[in-house]
């Protein structure tokens, strides 16, 4: 028999549990590790929660996970309650599928300040991370600024801006809704270093921001290239730009302005004991398309400052890391012959849900060449010896599924969920 252990329980995770069972057949077992009781890692506490559809591929996921050679050990630290080396001996392959669940950090003086947080943060906090659910962003007639041109910037803006009846259908949770609902920003700026042709937003995405009941987008006709220049854009960037000069035509502001700043830097954070102000300076593009300074500087108003530029892996002892990318260091995946990772943890932070597909059928078929015989090892029942020897409480699906069904039960009116946000609270409700 070979043993398995995956750690983590998002998309990579699963994703390769089933890449796995497809390849190994019944001569597998699966452990799928994740530190929090609860599983789906970025579906649950990553996608936004008025993206229902996107999360609905967690029945792919709990399909897997309701087959004999898969289990989920929830509430299980690796690295903290179980090292690597103990999960090495135990198992014939160890994939980290632990995505980046880290801000990068800004990196301009004043960015520790009270008021300045990264979009992971922002992101846990409206999604029920137990990690981020105290954080309670100060939102009411306040100066935002979102920095980064991103999908993620997009979902902060969005999110920042819907009025209450504009979360119903969503499994936005309780505190965030309460905070969300009954306040109003003054103002949304979303920051790029580089020009409306640059984005890394989605048309699709991009378009939903037009559709706000209270909110109004502006984009300063002189940040935009000449029509003709966007020819040359793959037909969904040429979407998304076109989209950007729809909102450069003049119409009434409503009451929670986003406005868009092209071609503008952070330069530092500026305030009496929190944020305050935001320096920027003015840029241009490079002859590498890079976003180079022009010695420009001017300061806007910002109460709040959500960076949203990218995401990086949390180390794990004993597991070598790429500090310049973020992420474990990794050849294709393979850290070392019965050591491997998956998804954002592999790559870093890009990609849809779905290119972490791939990525799991490439690692099962490297497990097999690296190890086309099974080694003997004790797999699960090692590592249960392992949790039981020190006093570990663990959570299994069966588990999770109680979570779930409570979590069903407690819902708002038409809401899908109401997640708990505490672990206390998922463990005490999955001992019913
Ligand atoms: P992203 O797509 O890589 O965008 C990061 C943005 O941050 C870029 O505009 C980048 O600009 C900017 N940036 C990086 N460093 C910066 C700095 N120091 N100062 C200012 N700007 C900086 O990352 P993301 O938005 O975090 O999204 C991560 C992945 O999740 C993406 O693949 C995204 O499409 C996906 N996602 C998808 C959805 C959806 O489909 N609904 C929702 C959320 C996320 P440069 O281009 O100049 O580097």
């Amino acid at each position: 028999m070979r043993h398995i252990a995956i750690i983590g329980s998002g998309p990579a995770g699963y994703y390769t549990a089933e890449a796995c069972q497809k390849q190994f057949g019944d001569d597998v077992r699966i452990d799928i590790i994740d530190r929090l009781p609860v599983p789906f890692g970025l579906i649950r506490s990553g996608v936004a929660p008025d993206h229902q559809s996107i999360k609905a591929v967690a029945r792919r996921y709990e399909q897997v996970a309701l087959t004999d050679t898969v289990r989920f050990v929830g509430k299980l630290s690796i690295g903290q309650d179980v090292s690597i080396a103990e999960l090495l001996s135990l198992y014939d392959a160890v994939v980290l599928a632990t995505g980046a669940p880290s801000d990068r950090p800004l990196g301009v003086p004043g960015d520790d300040l009270p008021g300045v947080i990264g979009s992971a943060a922002f992101v846990g906090w409206y999604n029920g991370h137990p990690d981020f659910a105290a954080l309670a962003p100060d939102i009411d007639g306040r100066d935002i600024v979102i920095i980064g041109n991103g999908n993620v910037a997009l979902d902060c803006a969005r999110i920042l801006a819907k009025s209450a009846d504009e979360f119903a259908g969503s499994d936005i949770v309780e505190h965030a809704y309460q905070r969300l609902s009954t306040a109003q920003p003054r103002s949304i700026t979303i920051l790029g270093r580089r020009g409306p042709q640059q984005i890394a937003m989605t048309p699709k995405e991009l378009g939903e921001l037009g559709h706000l009941a209270r909110a109004s987008v502006h984009v300063d006709p002189a940040d935009l290239p000449p029509p003709e220049s966007d020819a040359v854009l793959e037909p969904g960037q040429r979407k998304s730009v076109n989209l950007l000069r729809e909102f450069a035509q003049d119409h009434p502001e409503k009451a929670v302005p986003i406005r868009f700043d092209f071609f503008v830097k952070s330069v530092r954070v500026e305030g009496d004991g929190k944020a305050e102000r935001l320096v920027i300076e003015d840029t241009q593009l490079g002859a590498n398309g890079e976003s180079v300074g022009t010695g420009a500087t001017h300061s806007i108003p910002a109460d709040l400052i959500i960076s949203c530029i990218g995401y990086r892996t949390s180390p794990i002892p004993d597991v070598p890391y790429d500090e310049q990318r973020g992420r474990f260091a990794n050849e294709e995946g393979r850290i070392r012959p019965g050591l491997y990772c998956v998804g954002w943890a592999r790559r870093g932070p890009t990609g849809t849900i779905g290119t972490n597909k791939p990525d799991g059928f490439m690692i099962a078929e490297e497990i097999a060449k690296d190890q086309p015989e099974a080694a003997g090892k004790q797999g699960r029942a090692g590592l249960d010896a392992l949790i039981e020897a020190r006093g570990l409480a663990i959570v299994t699906f069966r588990d999770w599924q109680k979570i779930d069904i409570a979590e069903v039960e407690r819902a708002r009116s038409g809401a899908p969920r109401e997640k708990f946000v505490r672990v206390e609270d998922m463990v005490a409700a999955s001992r019913g």
